[in-house]
Order: structure tokens, then sequence, then C-alpha cells
């Protein structure tokens, strides 16, 4: 029998309304209701594209809501402008010449937006040129108009913020139980109901990954309506993936490689990680749209807090400049590291990492003993971000004497996690030093995944030791 299921009404729902309301009545409290005796950029404003944009960007968190509104309010300005500049084309945009100034502009409002990686501001910076041009407004009101739509989206986008700081997080209020005390989590016994929702890992090669048993582990242990499968794609195929994912009524997915780049322009919706990486490896599909996130860089954040390592203020030497290290360093410099020096072994691909950094906290250093050892010794923080030490690999590092360099008690990290103790680790821990191994990303940024796949937050303390036992079980 076909199962009727009740959507919840939770707090994200209940803050947008607020918001709205709250757009509404402070427009109508001031008297700006379009009125057009007013005249001038007053006589164009009203609450309209406010509430729009409290719809829009009243997310469950205060980051998703301000990066939202950013992007709306780059939407607006990119749009208003494009409107502006295609009206000045005067009589060449009039009769058959509007329809095709109308496509042009909406051509360029997605090509600049994407451009400079705003997806979600492509829907303003077509729709505003678009009213502009086909309301036919004229004269300085073209200005005004395309003023009072920024100032209004401004005024929606503080709305929003101010609900979302006011009114509590669901991501608290809605968190996913933690398993009962005593009661026994049998790993990856996953209920398959006609409900259930699917998940999956696409990679190429993708048997190998453990992301299967870590997922459905906790899917079994918070009792949720989702299947989390291993899906082999091929190089080249991410969009025919995407596609068939979204015909087949997929929650969504994650990615390895190969296909961690090549879906960032596949994205309807990409989330500020994923954008300044460049790197996707978590897709939400709702409503025929997909949401990449990146959780890798949030994912070693929280590992590290875990361990009581706070990046803000840490001069940290990171080794490697590969997909991990991109992720690490970028998230590193935007969470306040004081500097982060990029040890790789092929230059050109560390400088490359640097000039990734908007912030310029990264620098590009050699791989050489002397460099690791000079690095070593001005840095607080150590991260091997390399594959050398991992298992089942030759490579090695040749010298550790760079070890020996790190003042007392500065804590090592390796992202390897099998072996659980690299050798890097192993000499860190034996000089004294804080031990981290790569197993806190693994959990964490599966942790985070499947909290963007349900949209609940998840205890990721709950979760970490039966993930552990998974995978020693697999
Ligand atoms: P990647 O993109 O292939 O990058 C590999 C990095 O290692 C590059 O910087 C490369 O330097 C360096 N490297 C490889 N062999 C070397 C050698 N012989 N001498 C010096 N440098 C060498 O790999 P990735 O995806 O970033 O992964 C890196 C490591 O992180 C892997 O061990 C992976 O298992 C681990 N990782 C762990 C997690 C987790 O969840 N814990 C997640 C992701 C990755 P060049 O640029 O000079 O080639």
């Amino acid at each position: 029998m076909r199962q009727t299921v009740i959507p919840h009404i939770g707090m994200r729902i209940v803050k947008t309304a607020v918001a709205v309301m709250l757009s509404y009545a402070v427009f109508a409290f001031l008297g700006l209701t379009y009125r057009e005796e007013y005249g001038g950029i007053w006589g164009k404003l009203g609450p309209l594209y406010a509430c729009i944009a409290c719809i829009v960007c009243t997310q469950s968190t205060l980051g998703q809501t301000l990066r939202q509104g950013v992007s709306r309010l780059i939407g607006v300005a990119v749009g208003g402008a494009l409107g502006v500049l295609v009206l000045l084309l005067g009589p060449l945009a009039e009769g058959p010449g509007r329809v095709l100034a109308v496509g042009a502009v909406c051509v360029a409002g997605v090509w600049f937006c994407l451009l400079i990686r705003r997806p979600a501001a492509c829907a303003m910076a077509c729709i505003v040129p678009c009213v502009l041009l086909i309301t036919g407004v004229e004269g300085a009101d073209r200005y005004y108009y395309a003023a009072a739509r920024i100032l209004e989206t401004a005024a929606g986008v503080l709305i929003a913020l101010l609900v979302n700081l006011a009114l509590p997080d669901n991501r608290q209020e809605e968190t996913a139980p933690a398993p009962a005390p005593g009661k026994e989590v049998k790993p990856m016994q996953v209920e398959v109901k006609n409900t259930t929702k699917k998940l999956c890992v696409i990679g190429d090669p993708v048997l190998h990954s453990r992301s299967p048993v870590i997922q459905n582990t906790m899917i079994a242990a918070l009792g949720l309506d989702y299947l989390y499968l291993c899906q082999p794609v091929a190089r080249g195929e991410a969009a025919q993936w995407l596609a068939c994912a979204k015909l087949a009524g997929y929650a969504g997915f994650n990615a390895t490689m190969p296909h961690k780049v090549d879906l960032v322009p596949l994205m309807d919706v990409l989330d500020a990680d994923a954008a300044l990486f460049g790197a996707v490896n978590t897709v939400c599909i709702r409503d025929g749209r997909a949401l990449g996130f990146n959780t890798d860089g949030a994912g070693f954040l929280r590992a590290l807090a875990e361990a009581g390592i706070q990046a803000e203020g840490r001069r940290v030497a990171l080794l490697g400049a590969g997909g991990a290290a991109k992720a690490v360093a970028l998230k590193l410099s935007a969470s306040g590291a004081e500097r982060v020096t990029i040890c790789n072994r092929t230059a050109a691909r560390g400088e490359a990492l640097c000039a990734l950094d908007p912030l310029g906290r990264l620098r590009p250093a050699g791989f050489g003993p002397d460099d690791l050892r000079r690095e070593a010794a001005a840095c607080d923080l150590l991260i091997n971000c390399t594959s050398l030490g991992m298992g089942g690999t030759e490579g090695q590092f040749e010298d550790f004497s760079f070890l020996e360099a790190l003042e007392p008690g500065v804590p090592v990290c390796d992202l390897i996690y099998n072996p659980p103790e690299t050798e890097l680790l192993r000499r860190a821990r034996a000089l004294g030093h804080p031990a981290m191994n790569g197993m806190g990303l693994l959990i964490h940024q599966a942790v985070l995944a499947l909290e963007h796949f349900t949209g609940t937050a998840i205890d990721a303390a709950a979760m970490a030791p039966l993930i552990r036992a998974a995978l020693s079980a697999d």
C-alpha cells in the first residue's frame, strides 16, 4: 500500500514565514509600497524583493543565510547593471531587438555569475533585467528601479539574518537521536521499504570505498529511511550519472575521484566550500535541483576541534598540495589560521594552490629536507596531506629529521587513517607530540554529508565508535 508522508512544519518554515511577515510589515509601516507619488527611488520601493530574499535566504544556519544572501545581492546588482546597459542601447533594444535583448541578458547574467562562481546569483541576474526590459521602464526610472531592487534585497537579507539569529537553529532542534544506551546497533542492517530514499557514492574506481559501511551504519543506528549504495561511474560520465540519479529518484550521492571537479559546473547551487575548493564531494537532489557541497574542509576542522586543536592564529606547515591538501589548507585559512605553508614536491602544484586563497594566507615552500626542517621549526601545527606512509603504497618520507625541529608540544596530524598510526605519527608521538590520524576527518566528513542529505544534525560523538567498530569488522 502506498504510504503518505506528512511533511513536518519545522523551524526553517517558521523562520521563513516570520521573516517574510517582518519584511512586509517593515515596508508597509514605512509606507514604501511602490507609491509612484513619492517619485525617484522611493516611489519604486516595496516589500516584494525583500520577501523573496527572505524566502530564499532563511536557511537553517546563519552561514547558509549569509551565503545565499550575498549571492542574491550579487545577482540583483549584476541583473540591474545588465538591464540598464541594454536599455542604454535605445532603439536597438526596441521591437524585435528587445526579444534578442531578453535572451542576451539571460546568457550574460548566467555566464557572469558562473564566472565568479556564484551559481545561486544566476536567477536574479536574469530576472531583474528581464523585468526591466519587459515592463518597459524608461528614462531615469530604470536606474531607480534597479537601485530599489538592490535596496529591497539588502533589507530582506538583513531581516533574514536577524530572524535566523533570534530564532533557534533547527539543526539543533531537529537533531537526530543518538541510539538509546544499551541498545545494540547492528551495523549495515538497513531496512528497505518502498519509501526508502536512495543514496550512494560514485567513483572510478569505487568498489574499495568505505562510505557504504560508514553511512549505512549511521543510517541503521539512527533509524533513518535511507539506503546507501556503491555506484561505479566511469571517468567523464558525471553528467550522465547526475541525470540518471535525478530520474531514479536518488536523494543524493557522494563523489570521489575522478568526479569531484567535473561535478562543479553541473550543480544548480554550490556551497561556499565547494566553490572555494573547486570540488564537490556531496550532492543533494531536491526537487530536481542539484545542490553541491564539500565536507572535507569542515570535516577536518571538526576533527581538529575534537582533538582540542583550534585553527585560529595557527602557523601551519602543511605537506602536500593534492585534493585533500587543497580543502584542508583553504579551510584553515578561511578559519583564521595565521598562515599555512604548503610544502610540496611539485613546486608548481603548491604555487597553484596558494594562488587560490582569497585571503592570501597560503605560501609555497619546497619539500627537500632543509625546507621541511625550516618550516617545521616555524610552525605550531604540522599536517601531512601527502600519500606518503599510506597503506598499500610504496611511498615513505626519506628523512624524518624535520620532526626534531618542531617546538615541544606542537601537534602532528596525518590525513592517512590506514594504517591507523603511520610512521610519521609513530615518530612524532615518540618525541612527545600530540598525534592525530585521518580517522576523525573520515568520520566527520561523512557525518556532515549525512546531515546535508537528511537536513538533520547528527551527534558525531555517538556515531564515531559505531563507525570505528563497523570499519574494523568490515
Ligand atoms: P592526491 O591529490 O593524489 O595528492 C597526493 C599528494 O601527495 C601530492 O601533494 C603529491 O605531491 C604528494 N606525494 C605523493 N607521492 C609523493 C612522494 N613520493 N614524495 C612527495 N610527495 C608525494 O591525493 P589526495 O586525495 O590529496 O590524498 C592525500 C592523502 O590524504 C592520501 O593518503 C589519502 O588517503 C588521504 N586522505 C584522507 C582522507 C580522510 O578521510 N582521512 C580524505 C582524503 C584524503 P605532488 O604534487 O608532487 O605529486
